[in-house]
């Protein structure tokens, strides 16, 4: 027998499933509500393979905008957690002073070298004209991306959403009120469907009619690696303003990354090992961190729309069918913003003003599709 439901959403990373748990706060019960992934587990792709900062002064405007309040929402969670959500964690862009100024952000504060250095002293060794200063961000902010995806699983499935993986959508068709939809071995009958698919969000679309937005699905890998010596608790990540590496304390160790931009098809993407001993071998010319080998690298395919915005909004010509897609580096820091304009457009055709007018157009497909926002 079909299952019905009010809404639909396709994809379990951390999109979707903010979305679910949203949803959760707007309904007396989440049983309208069904999430289907491909996957057995959730956050099997990008989601699960992030860096998990959330960085207020990073990306253009609209994506600032969501990310200050994405920032507020989780570290202040209601109703409260356990364990935080996420917690304070600086960051602090590192280069030459013209790269620095032209990534300079509102919210961030310059460092002289010196300054620079007594915060990092590990980049006391690193070339003047390569490190001549940097800009910090304060308000920057880590989170545990596995208890986050389980504390929105929680709540959506607390208010009585339904959370089934192993469930691809392969087929839908339209039934006169909304949509009849093939996820694995499941048939269900949607009023509304929310796109939320990361790299396979095009694909996911046209089943339903949707025209593509021209999605790019980019590779970038992230690696666990050994340090001589550990960071202190406090050290803030460390990224390069020409966008060349990344690094953060992870436990013993640190986190890095080449910070590589490569075209893929949607897939379940892989590192290139040479890249992250490439990226060992810089770090260790610029820096007296000392890595000493790779414990574990991984990679994720983080997915841009063609002006590097996100996207969320009704399909221009198909009813019914929202996106939720087009997150590129900034799925988590975005989420909660995302999660609650989609719900917002879902139940009341609307973006409320929480969001200015200007970031709900910006998020509009319609901007690649001939409607609001196109130019
Ligand atoms: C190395 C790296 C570091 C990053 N660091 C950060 C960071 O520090 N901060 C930050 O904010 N962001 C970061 N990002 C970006 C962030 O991880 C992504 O923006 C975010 O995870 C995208 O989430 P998503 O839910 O849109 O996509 P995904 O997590 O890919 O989820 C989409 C899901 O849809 C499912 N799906 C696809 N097709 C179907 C179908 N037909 N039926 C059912 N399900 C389907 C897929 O299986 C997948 O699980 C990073 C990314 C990478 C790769």
């Amino acid at each position: 027998m079909d299952t019905a439901c009010d809404v639909l959403i396709i994809g379990g990373g951390i999109a979707g499933l903010s979305l679910a748990s949203e949803l959760a706060d707007r309904r007396d019960s989440g049983a309208g509500i069904v999430l289907v992934e491909t996957e057995r587990s959730l956050a099997h792709h990008t989601s699960g393979r992030s860096a998990e900062q959330l960085i207020p002064s990073y990306g253009p405007a609209p994506v600032r905008e969501l990310t200050a309040w994405t920032v507020a929402r989780l570290l202040d969670p209601r109703p409260a957690t356990p364990r935080p959500l996420a917690w304070p964690s600086r960051m602090v862009l590192v280069g030459t002073e013209e790269r620095l100024q032209s990534e300079a952000a509102p919210g961030t504060r310059g460092l002289s070298r010196a300054e620079l250095v007594e915060l990092c002293p590990e980049l006391a060794c690193s070339p003047a004209d390569v490190v001549e200063a940097g800009r910090l961000d304060s308000t920057s902010v880590r989170t545990d991306a596995a208890a986050l995806v389980a504390w929105h699983r929680e709540r959506a499935e607390a208010a009585g959403a339904q959370v089934r993986t192993g469930a691809p959508v392969t087929a839908a068709e339209p039934d006169g009120s909304g949509w009849r939809v093939t996820a694995g071995e499941h048939r269900l009958r949607a009023r509304q469907v929310v796109v939320a698919a990361g790299a396979w969000s095009d694909q996911v679309a046209a089943l339903f009619g949707g025209a593509p937005l021209g999605l790019r699905p980019l590779r970038r890998t992230a690696a666990l690696v050994r340090l001589a010596k550990p960071l202190a608790p406090d050290h803030p990540m460390v990224v390069a303003a020409d966008h060349g590496w990344y690094y953060r304390r992870a436990g013993n160790g640190a986190l890095v990354s080449p910070s590589e931009a490569v075209p893929s098809a949607p897939c379940d993407a892989q590192p290139v090992l040479e890249d992250v001993e490439d990226l060992l071998a810089r770090l260790n010319t610029v820096t007296s961190l000392g890595a000493t080998g790779i414990e574990r690298a991984w990679t994720g395919l983080r997915t841009e729309a063609p002006d590097g915005v996100p996207v969320c909004g009704f399909d221009a010509a198909v009813p019914g069918v929202l996106w939720l897609a087009g997150q590129g580096g900034y799925g988590f820091q975005t989420s909660s913003a995302m999660a609650r304009a989609a719900a917002d457009l879902l139940f009341n055709g609307a973006v409320g003003p929480w969001c200015s007018p200007a970031t709900a157009t910006a998020l509009d497909p319609g901007r690649f599709q001939g409607g609001p926002g196109a130019g």
